[in-house]
């Protein structure tokens, strides 16, 4: 590795098949092409050395009036036949890239044909479902979706579902929310232990959270959220939440959004790289430098301007090199530990 050069990042989240498969969203072949919208292509991302990453499955809420949303306000439970028709087409869309890409990206299953894909230069995607919105509860769809290729689950998005229920997004206020998971919600995180599905935290009310660390024997994986402590987002973890997380030999994903970042969490394109790496240097401080990753959240969140997009990665890896982050260590924060936490939860 060269002065210049940066390790290749494995990125714990990104939106890029909701992005492509929204009507005006160009579909698959959209992927292959340099845009000038949202985040992440293929072209951006070799030049932003993003070697790989989770690719969520996430579908949208349908708009409803103020009265059919929860008591805790959020969005209602999903129509199961629209969840699973909405995940088809996001899931088909990954697949559809990987058939067109020319064998430079591949849907993985295994760590050691990710850590190939990474040392080949063939783009690793790992198939993640935002939300287990989509999965009945006899558990059926998650089996066979663990055929088709689904390796991490985040167990909700911010509303409820059959299994548990997720924060909405508040500054100020305390992710102790709502209620853990459900039955059906802790018959979920043993299935995912028994077929080795990581199980995300990411967007779990804290009651939800402290179910899953006592529940599972995987470690805990909270793919795209930040430090409470520096920026008290509902999504934020909280420092006990932090601890459970390196007691587990989990892995935080630093989430982009500047709102879950910044100490005003102000929607702030202006938001400088300082804030990203002071956020770090606190996650690094609480969990150790083995336990944090990137989870981006590109082309879902808005993110600061001094990385753009993808091929603005550098500009990160180059103010932590700056903050004296050295190799062996700019290399865990970029995909080492991302891989670790998934050989550790799938076996080789
Ligand atoms: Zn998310």
């Amino acid at each position: 590795m060269g002065r210049d050069a940066f390790p290749v990042v494995f990125d714990g989240h990104n939106d890029v098949l909701l992005r492509l498969g929204v009507p005006d969203g160009g579909g698959p072949g959209a992927f292959f092409e340099r845009g000038d919208q949202g985040h992440l292509d293929l072209p951006r991302a070799q030049e932003g050395g993003f070697g790989g990453g989770i690719f969520a499955v996430w579908v949208p809420s349908p708009k409803v009036p103020p009265s059919e949303r929860t008591p805790r306000g959020l969005p209602p439970v999903l129509d199961a036949a629209y969840a699973l028709r909405r995940s088809m087409a996001a899931i088909a869309t990954l697949f559809k890239i990987e058939d067109r890409s020319g064998g430079k990206f591949r849907v993985v299953r295994t760590t050691a044909e990710l850590q190939r894909c990474l040392n080949e230069g063939i783009m690793p995607a790992v198939l993640h479902l935002e939300g287990a919105d989509a999965i009945d509860t006899n558990l059926d769809t998650l089996h066979v979706l663990y055929r088709a290729g689904l390796r991490s689950l985040g167990l909700v998005w911010g509303r409820p579902n059959a299994f548990a229920e997720g924060v909405a997004v508040h500054f100020q206020r305390s992710p102790d929310t709502g209620p853990g998971l459900t039955e059906a919600g802790r018959r979920l995180v043993r299935a995912c232990n028994d077929l080795r599905i990581v199980i995300d935290v990411s967007h779990l009310n804290e009651k939800g959270f402290w179910d899953v660390a006592e529940l599972t024997d995987a470690p805990l994986v909270a793919s795209h959220s930040n430090a409470y402590a520096l920026c008290a987002s509902t999504r934020n973890l909280t420092d006990p939440q932090l601890e459970a997380i390196a007691a587990s030999d989990g892995i935080v994903g630093l989430n982009f959004a500047v709102n879950f970042l910044r100490e005003d969490a102000a929607r702030e394109a202006s938001t400088p790289l300082e804030v990203m790496v002071r956020q770090i240097d606190y996650l690094v401080e609480k969990v150790g430098i083995d336990r944090v990753g990137f989870g981006s959240d590109f082309d879902g969140v808005l993110i600061s301007q001094e990385i753009g997009d993808v091929s603005g990665l550098p500009r990160l890896m180059s103010a932590l090199r700056d903050r004296g982050y050295d190799d062996p260590a700019l290399r865990k924060l970029a995909h080492e530990n991302w891989v670790r936490v998934l050989r550790k939860t799938w076996g080789e």
